[in-house]
């Protein structure tokens, strides 16, 4: 009935399964007929501290009876609060822009680059250089910033100048020219294969940035807020970005983006701006979503998580070697890269129907996102359950 409904009236732009989820807790979906999915997950990276997180949803109510939307134009107390605990966590030098996805955050950081090259050079410089197999999002100006030509459609042609995506860092580093202005990447491709970049390389290629003040722009839609161990990848991979984009799991669900960098007052008023950016329920969210994160990650239940659940993705990995290649991926965000054509759609459907969810990323990578709060019976049983989807790859 409500597939129907769904076909009728909302624009088919995504390969949709019809389940009709009802209700969540922590990493457990429950559809309208009961049957349970253990989430591998987490709504693309999103749902950080689990579905039905009572915390959150008492600090939503609490915020949503009071205030949930002023504008900029007004003093928002927990968008300062955010901002200030997000660079305190960071531990860089740093001053935010609140936006609503990854998107626009990084459609943001891409003009914060451009203000900069003009700037900060005799000559303007403009252009942006990103990594094949990168995802930076879907407007026009990011999903041209996006590495894969299958995303850059005649269809919403002309697109803006000023972008290429290069094979890997060194490439990127030889492609850099006087009109090139920074370079943007994700330490680990979300939607191209969650292979972690090199730590050394990343490193070199922040030092030549640096040395020609030109900047780094780290894309952490993804590895962000702690899915990686640290509130920030960057942080793992001992560098100091000039921008660095926020979104997914930052506030647990309620839509925000976020732009933090070293360049406090570069945009000046009326430079850039957003009608919801930062309001009082996003933003809200986004402190009761760190405040959770921040104790389990004291606590020593993130950590535990992390290797529990390493522990089991090698295990699955040595246990059929004739379906997967290795497991990669760091923290939360985990992948298994699949031998053969048919292994990854086919184990993707069979997982779904032996009740736990996961996600493909690039061509041949079984991609796992769980809640960052996942329980220990939690990822056993999904790892149960994916077991027995392989079963019936035979
Ligand atoms: C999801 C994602 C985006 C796009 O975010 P939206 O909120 O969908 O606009 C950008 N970059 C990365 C790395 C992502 O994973």
């Amino acid at each position: 009935m409500y597939e129907a409904m769904d076909k009728s009236y909302v624009m088919q732009t995504y390969p949709r399964n019809y389940v009709n989820f009802k209700k969540g807790e922590n990493a457990t979906l429950f559809d309208e007929n009961g049957k349970d999915y253990i989430d591998f997950t987490s709504g693309i990276g999103v749902v950080s501290v689990g579905h039905g997180n009572l915390r959150l949803a008492h600090a939503l109510f609490d915020q949503a009876s009071n205030l949930i939307h002023t504008s900029n134009l007004f003093l928002i107390e927990p968008q300062a609060k955010l901002a200030k605990r997000m660079c305190e966590l960071s531990g860089y030098d740093m001053a935010v822009f609140f936006a609503n996805s990854g998107a626009e955050a990084n459609e943001g950081a891409i003009k914060l680059a451009r203000k900069y090259g003009l700037q900060a050079f005799p000559k303007k410089r403009f252009k942006v250089l990103t990594l094949e197999h990168s995802f930076h999002g879907r407007t026009i100006t990011t999903v041209k910033a996006t590495g894969q030509t299958s995303f850059h459609k005649e269809a919403f042609a002309p697109y803006p100048e000023g972008f290429s995506f290069h094979e890997q860092i060194r490439a990127l580093i030889d492609a850099i020219d006087e009109e090139t202005v920074a370079v943007m990447i994700e330490l680990v491709q979300g939607e191209g294969g969650v292979q972690p970049l090199d730590k050394a390389a990343v490193q070199e290629l922040a030092a030549f940035l640096k040395e020609r003040q030109l900047l780094l722009i780290i894309d952490e839609v993804q590895t962000g807020v702690f899915r990686s161990g640290e509130f920030l990848a960057s942080q793992l991979y001992d560098i100091t970005p000039d921008i660095i984009t926020l979104a997914k799991g930052l506030a647990g669900g309620v839509p925000i983006g976020a732009i933090m960098t070293t360049h406090k007052t570069l945009f000046e008023v009326g430079d850039h701006g957003s009608t919801f950016g930062g309001n009082f329920l996003s933003t809200r969210a986004g402190l009761e979503v760190l405040d959770i994160l921040e104790s389990y990650k004291q606590s020593g239940l993130l950590d535990e998580a992390f290797l529990f659940f390493e522990a089991q993705l090698r295990r699955i990995a040595q246990a059929y070697p004739q379906y997967f290649e290795k497991e990669l991926g760091l923290g939360l965000m985990r992948g298994l890269r699949c031998k053969g054509e048919e292994t990854l759609p086919h184990l993707i459907k069979s997982a779904f129907e032996a009740g736990v969810l996961v996600l493909r990323s690039g061509r041949n990578t079984l991609r796992f996102l769980p809640p960052l709060t996942i329980s220990k019976e939690e990822i056993q049983e999904g790892f149960r359950r994916l077991e027995n989807a392989i079963a019936t790859l035979s």
